[in-house]
């Protein structure tokens, strides 16, 4: 009996873990299908956990950013909309001509919070287990390989192809973000946002903690000057046109609603707060800047049958999709 237990122990081993990884070995990872060639140009690429700077031809390196970038479960169209964009991103660094401030030696890093973010094959095996493995990545190289050299231009220059995790519902002008008013990013509808979980969040801070944060006084205030929209120590000075923060008056100092959000970690400018027992609790809408693609936005176009093409007109307003070098 003994005997037979540790048969099945090897077999149940064999077929969970050895097989897959002996098939995925043999196949030496693109996928089991179409067998691509990801080449293209090469690019220097930092790689910021270890600052070693090596050259990637940039369709492979593409495959990683995708997979790092968006969540591997989103539909074929959606990943093939970020890989167009994260294409463009990636040679408008190149053709910028001038060396990054931040790494001058390498065209891009691999910080996200920098650059793009980007994750291995090994990465991904971990990620995703070796089973979704095999499925996930063959999606992730074909969203690169059906798209390669696709780029975004409007009026014949790349684009500046910024995207966020979800809109919430709308996606916001460039200017009521940033200063600079640019014609392809504008506020657009984006109602699949709102079918996308955890689309709300709350957080909370005591009135100290936002002080350190922001270098503010609030626990100095009465509790009569912290409530109420128009709240003399809590103001909201402008929204933008899509209901947004864009600059709000804390005990008297001023923060862009981008300013704050980075500085108070929270998901989204689309937010109310209110004062709750001594702590102040934020609810936010939507997850990231709100400017250009809404990822959520552009899983939800995908699966009610819209491709890449018309996710990226969608979301960059009169632009065009051309190939690289052509
Ligand atoms: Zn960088």
């Amino acid at each position: 009996m003994k005997r037979y237990m540790a048969l099945i122990i090897v077999l149940v081993f064999m077929v969970v873990i050895i097989i897959p990884a002996a098939v995925v070995h043999l196949l030496r990872l693109p996928g089991t299908g179409v067998r691509v060639e990801l080449g293209g140009p090469s690019i220097k690429v930092l790689f910021h956990e270890t600052g070693q700077i090596r050259e990637v031809p940039l369709e492979q390196y593409l495959v990683g950013v995708v997979a790092a970038e968006m969540p591997a479960e989103f539909e074929l169209e959606a990943l093939k909309a970020q890989a167009v964009a994260s294409r463009t991103y990636v040679l408008k660094k190149v053709m910028l001509g001038t060396p990054n401030p931040h790494h001058p030696e390498a065209d891009v890093c691999t910080n996200p919070a920098h650059c793009q973010g980007w994750v291995s094959t090994d990465e991904m095996q971990k990620r995703w287990g070796l089973w979704r493995y095999i499925g996930y990545k063959e999606k992730m190289d074909m969203a690169v390989f059906a798209t390669r050299n696709m780029v975004i231009s409007y009026q014949g220059q790349l684009i500046d192809p910024v995207y966020h995790s979800n809109a919430g519902g709308r996606t916001e002008n460039s200017e009521d973000v940033w200063k600079y008013k640019i014609p392809y990013l504008r506020s657009v509808d984006s109602p699949w946002d709102k079918e996308a979980p955890r689309l709300q969040n709350v957080t909370s801070y005591t009135l100290e903690e936002v002080d350190r944060k922001l270098g503010t006084s609030l626990a100095a205030q009465p509790v009569a000057k912290l409530t109420g929209p128009k709240a003399p120590a809590l103001q909201v000075t402008s929204y933008s046109a899509t209901g947004r923060i864009k600059e709000v008056r804390i005990t008297g100092k001023p923060f862009t609603g981008n300013d704050l959000r980075r500085l108070l970690g929270l998901n989204s400018t689309n937010l109310t707060w209110e004062v709750k027992d001594g702590r102040l609790v934020f609810t936010t809408v939507g997850n990231g800047h709100g400017v250009g693609m809404s990822q959520y936005g552009a899983n939800g176009m995908a699966k009610e049958g819209k491709d890449f093409r018309q996710i990226l007109a969608h979301y960059y307003t009169g632009t065009q999709i051309t190939q690289y070098g052509k």
